[in-house]
């Protein structure tokens, strides 16, 4: 392979890492065998609303094929303010942007408030993409631990007094966090409000599966704790609830933020793809949207409860497993004689076996959690997830004898 000059890439190309996650698309494209996919964030094609889609293209009428404004096409904004409204979160037309993909979203909010240098913490672990775009403005990020009840708000006086400097920004998935599934709780979130005031750092709060809780009880996000918070910049996306390849997502903000991320914007796509916004609102106008919703709940709660079965049947005492309300993923522990098993190592065997999942680093800054991995359980029906488990378990135990742990 030919190399390229130093000169030609700049510093900020050294610090682009791509992404584990988006790369395996790719890799799984290219398998001829038989896969059980848990390695994509991604809803079924059976789940998505094709056919309402498909109309909705076809109805979306005249004038889509000009350039719109970047603000987004104002039937969608429309939309997004009714779903905001019914989702228990009612915002303002002023405060939304439309963007490609939730992707877009945080890219803005980086590009915005964060230099070279300025301390983001994440989560640890966290959404690979959004630390790797952290990283792509020369954040240094500081990586705060995740149990139970989401990001270990209290733990991060200590962590920010170490660095010796306040955060420019907080990057959390609050609901059914990418990559454990795990969601914050309401306490939480009122001290994390209260720390970014003290030192004026931007939450940003990335949402993609807020809408998808199918167990317990509603917590109240940010914006209903504290309405028209100047600090809170919300990434939302339709990716998760009707089809990622849609590509449409928007962001909620203080309408000065609003007016900083439209120039943002301009410099890079000029206004999200007009055809595609004006059928997303053709479909959201037809109310199908929240029935559609309401499908999804029970059908993941369904996935969830059998793969967690299928886990229990299958790993027996070689693992523990998070056990979501909501959204698309589980998170994996090795742990007994399994424990010392590296799953990035393992990934290859996996595939060859017959599944694939993303393996725990790809979700930290450090490489660690290397004993513990993702599984989307939103892809496959109940009989796939037990099949899959049971692969993923008989490669488990294969390493274990291969290596001698067990016998
Ligand atoms: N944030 C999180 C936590 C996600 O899981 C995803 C999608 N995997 C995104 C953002 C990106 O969303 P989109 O596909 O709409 O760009």
């Amino acid at each position: 392979m030919r190399t390229l000059p130093p000169t030609i890439t700049p510093a900020r190309s050294r610090d682009l890492v791509g992404s584990v996650i988006d790369a395996s698309t790719a890799l799984l494209a290219e398998q001829q065998h038989d896969i059980v996919r848990f390695a994509m964030g991604a809803p079924s094609e059976d789940l998505m609303p094709m056919e309402r889609l498909d109309q909705a293209f076809s109805n979306a009428g005249r004038g889509r094929y000009d350039y719109g404004a970047t603000e987004g096409e104002p039937q969608l904004r429309e939309q997004i303010l009714h779903l905001s409204e019914w989702a228990g979160s009612p915002t303002r037309d002023e405060r939304l942007l439309v963007t490609t993909g939730g992707m877009q979203g945080l890219d803005l909010a980086f590009k915005l408030f964060v230099a070279r240098g300025d301390l983001v913490v994440v989560e640890a672990p966290t959404y690979t993409n959004g630390y790797a775009t952290a990283l792509s403005y020369g954040a240094e990020v500081l990586a705060a631990p995740v149990d139970g009840q989401g990001l270990v708000v209290e733990a991060l006086p200590e962590l920010v007094k170490h660095a010796g400097r306040a955060p420019r920004a907080i990057y959390t998935i609050p609901n059914f966090q990418n990559p454990t599934g795990v969601t914050m709780t309401r306490a939480r979130r009122e001290l994390l409000l209260q720390l970014a005031e003290q030192w004026g750092s931007v939450i940003i709060d990335d949402d993609p599966y807020g809408l998808l809780r199918f167990d317990g009880d509603h917590v109240p996000g940010f914006a209903e704790i504290a309405p028209d918070h100047p600090l809170l910049f919300q990434v939302r996306t339709f990716s998760k609830v009707i089809a990622p390849g849609l590509r449409i997502g928007w962001i909620d903000v203080d309408p000065e933020v609003r007016r900083l991320a439209i120039n943002a914007k301009q410099a890079m796509d000029t206004c999200a793809s007009v055809p595609v916004q004006t059928a997303v609102a053709t479909y959201l106008g037809s109310g199908d949207l929240q029935r559609h919703i309401a499908g999804l709940r029970g059908i993941y709660r369904d996935r969830k409860n059998a793969m967690r079965s299928s886990l229990q049947r299958h790993f027996g005492d070689l693992a523990t497993a998070t056990d979501p309300e909501g959204g698309f993923f589980l998170w994996l522990t090795l742990t007994g004689e399994a424990s010392a098993i590296d799953t990035e190592r393992l990934f290859p065997r996996a595939l060859t076996d017959g599944v694939a999942y993303i393996p725990g680093p790809a979700f930290t800054t450090d490489g660690s959690l290397r004993n513990a991995l993702r599984l989307c359980f939103a892809t496959s029906s109940p009989e796939r997830i037990d099949e899959g488990i049971q692969r993923l378990a008989r490669t488990v135990r294969h390493d274990l004898v291969a290596t001698g742990a067990l016998v």
